[in-house]
């Protein structure tokens, strides 16, 4: 399959679904991906064939070779969205044309084949539509999607594979903030760097994760929820968060977030709190922000939020900073105003409760 053409999807239902007493049980308290729904889809590629076989099935193991190549060479991208119970009953998605354009995107910068975006969509919409059941009802909770693609071919060669697995599996999740929303401390991490310049920072990728686990290990050791990562090459300017953007509050109102020159990862939420903001009448400007300005305009107070944005959490409020040379809070250290009322006006909007006059909602059941 090339370009336009449709993708059929095989539908064979999970003949030994979860219960309904069991599934009540798991959605009680999900968590974060333990849990999982009865289907996944699955989408095979081969070079000079195309994109086939594309199903809705059980979920169970994929059987692997251990010759794959992305065992070896890691080529993988993932995504990340939920589907969310709207106020009126309906099944919503929040922008999930703007995950499929990524995923394209970041299969390009990993040498892998763009699935097209018609069956990235419908790949969403079967697996809700199945197991629709498994979305959380209760306050805050939402049904999180996970859209991966990896190199099947059986080949220890070094080149782009010639076969990959596109896939699709849903993890109820509960809220991520059960007492209330809490500020983070952050760990500004000396030694270790996320994304270099011409390197895949602004894929959505694993191997990007797995360079990050042992800097978010060493924010754990030092006490703090989340690392930051400074620019690579000056070790000076501040990028993003393991897995979330970051934006900045001053005291005339206005809010700041890095620009995306290649080592930051294209957040969609950072993209509609841009958006957002500016609509509530914010100055917002993409500008680079230095880790010295940081502590310089926290200690004057010109600097009065700081929060990180990504779907997993929303929006994020960071309390307080600690790097080799100390701590310092921003603010008072407690959740901003400004952070507080984006946070609501995007999450009334991916609920259904507010005007969604970006079009951002899709509508799936
Ligand atoms: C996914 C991700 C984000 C957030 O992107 P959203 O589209 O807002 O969920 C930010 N940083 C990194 C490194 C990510 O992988």
């Amino acid at each position: 399959m090339s370009g336009g053409d449709k993708l059929d999807f095989e539908i064979r239902p999970n003949p030994a679904p979860v219960s309904a007493a069991d599934r009540a049980a798991l959605l009680a308290n999900p968590g974060f991906g333990r849990v999982f729904t009865d289907h996944m889809v699955t989408i095979r590629y081969a070079d000079g064939k195309g994109w086939y076989d594309a199903r809705v099935e059980a979920r169970a193991p994929i059987p692997m070779d251990p010759a794959s190549a992305v065992l070896h060479y890691a080529q993988e991208i993932f995504e990340g969205l939920k589907a969310y119970q709207s106020v009126d009953g309906g099944v919503t998605l929040f922008r999930p044309e703007a995950n499929a354009a990524r995923f394209a995107a970041s299969a390009r910068r990993m040498a892998m084949p763009e699935l097209p975006e018609q069956a990235f969509l419908e790949s969403l919409e079967h697996l809700v539509g199945i197991d629709r059941d498994w979305i959380p009802s209760v306050e805050g909770g939402s049904l999180y999607l996970r859209p991966f693609m990896f190199a099947s071919e059986v080949f220890l060669g070094v080149r782009p594979a010639n076969e990959y697995l596109y896939v699709l599996i849903a993890s109820p999740v509960g809220s991520y903030f059960s007492g209330g929303v809490q500020p983070v401390t952050v760990w500004v991490s000396p030694d270790y760097t996320r994304a270099a310049p011409g390197g895949t920072g602004a894929a959505k990728c694993g191997g990007n994760y797995a360079a990050s686990l042992v800097a978010q290990a060493e924010a754990i050791e030092h006490g703090c929820d989340q690392v930051v990562f400074l620019d690579a090459v000056e070790r000076r300017w501040v990028d993003e968060l393991g897995g979330m953007n970051v934006f900045f509050v001053y005291d005339d109102g206005s809010l700041v977030t890095p620009p995306l020159t290649g080592t930051i990862l294209p957040g969609i939420t950072r993209e509609s709190v841009l958006r957002l903001a500016e609509r509530a009448g914010h100055t917002v400007a993409e500008q680079p922000v230095s880790f010295e300005q940081w502590q310089a305009d926290a200690a004057s107070g010109r600097l009065r939020e700081v929060f990180a944005c990504g779907t997993a959490a929303v929006i994020t409020p960071i309390g307080e900073v600690r790097h080799p040379g100390g701590s310092f809070t921003v603010g008072d250290g407690g959740p901003g105003a400004v952070t507080m009322s984006v946070r609501q006006q995007l999450v009334d909007i991916q609920r259904g409760a507010a005007d969604d006059e970006y079009g951002w909602v899709r509508r799936v059941r």
